[in-house]
């Protein structure tokens, strides 16, 4: 079934005004593939949806919006110690992780609470906490949006990175991803290191804690740290934490010493976007309807009212105002979905 002129705002964690043409749900691949057919015949373009936490819609989607709704959670193999588990892409992340906690299975404990499904987890590498899904990945199944042909990438194909893969990079908007696959692992290595999980457990001796206390204290941190999109309007980090030369870094910490850094790939350094929004003043900047969180300069928010186009203004300031400031272009984390240019552009 295909709904005609269908309100999005609901499903977005934005929550800002946005349209579609046309919205349809789909469970399983052969529904994908009548929804893809569908589209193809009368000329409609297509945008995939999720969870709706990683897009900022600028102005109403022209074309048919399919929401990927395959549920589902089937081990593959299980050796005593590994377990292969094959994911549907509509489950909702966290709940996953929950299912893998109460199971005993490690890997994923320190990405709880991120928003979203399944199947959107490999199209930014998501992250968080000293973790990246390229960490448990083992493949993605997607079906191809022209020829409805699946097609299984391992994770090395995914070609993930920083906030990066192949479906975001140079097959972006080639696929639909419908099932992915993960290896965890019953005694996988509890990672405490990264902010403040370690003083968050310090009153468990090291030889108790388990990958649920791990959990648990992600996620009491970022609830104290991030605004909940059910009541503030948001879609996480805005921008990415920009990946610089060292003698960028060199550079730019010699008139701003303190500059959080952690070293990237190819001996470059990736440097704290959060901390340049706000030592540039935009902490807490207020817009009445919009503006920059107080608590976490890199999360811009929707306090009710504010359009997709008024966010990105914001986003622009912002981003003129670092490079200015610090000669660092800041990119967008977030998709957006942008029709101005003639063009579908996400
Ligand atoms: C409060 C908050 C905290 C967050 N914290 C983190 C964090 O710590 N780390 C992190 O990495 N991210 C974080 N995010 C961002 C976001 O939750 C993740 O990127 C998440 O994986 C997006 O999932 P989604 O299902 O909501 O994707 P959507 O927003 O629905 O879609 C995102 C993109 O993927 C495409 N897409 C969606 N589903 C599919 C599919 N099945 N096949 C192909 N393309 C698809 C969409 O077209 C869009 O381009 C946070 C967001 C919020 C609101």
């Amino acid at each position: 079934m295909y709904t005609q002129e269908y309100n999005l705002t609901d499903k977005l964690t934005f929550n800002v005004p946005a349209k579609s043409s046309f919205y349809t749900s789909v469970f399983t691949d052969e529904e994908l593939r009548d929804a893809l057919n569908w589209a193809r015949e009368n000329s409609h373009a297509i945008l995939l949806l999720g969870g709706g936490s990683n897009m900022l819609f600028h102005d109403d989607f022209h074309g048919l919006v399919i929401q990927i709704g395959h549920k589902g959670v089937k081990v593959l193999e299980d050796d005593g110690r590994r377990v292969e588990v094959e994911v549907g892409a509509g489950e909702v992340w966290h709940d996953f992780v929950i299912q893998t906690i109460e199971k005993g299975w490690g890997g994923i404990e320190n990405l709880s609470l991120i928003p979203g499904h399944v199947g959107a987890s490999p199209m930014q590498n998501i992250g968080a906490y000293g973790v990246e899904l390229v960490d448990v990945l083992k493949h993605v199944e997607a079906v191809n949006l022209a020829s409805g042909e699946l097609r299984r990438f391992t994770a090395e194909e995914c070609e993930l990175g920083y906030r990066a893969s192949i479906f975001k990079g140079r097959e972006k908007g080639n696929w639909a991803i419908v099932r992915v696959a993960f290896t965890l692992d019953r005694n996988s290595e509890l990672k405490m290191s990264y902010g403040a999980i370690e003083t968050e457990l310090q009153h468990i001796p090291l030889e108790d804690r388990t990958h649920k206390d791990v959990s648990d204290a992600v996620i009491k941190i970022r609830q104290s740290k991030l605004p909940d999109p059910t009541v503030l309007g948001n879609a996480g980090s805005f921008f990415k934490n920009p990946i610089i030369t060292k003698a960028e870094f060199e550079e730019i910490t010699r008139n701003h010493p303190g500059l959080p850094n952690y070293p990237a790939k190819n001996s470059r350094v990736k440097i704290a976007a959060g901390w340049l929004i706000d030592k540039a003043g935009w902490k807490g900047h207020d817009r009445g309807t919009h503006g920059v969180h107080d608590k976490q300069a890199l999360v811009l928010v929707n306090k009710g009212g504010a359009t997709g186009k008024e966010v990105w203004a914001l986003a622009q300031d912002i981003i003129e105002s670092v490079k200015q400031k610090y000669n660092i272009t800041l990119e967008p984390e977030v998709n957006q979905i942008r029709t101005d240019r003639g063009n579908p552009d996400y």
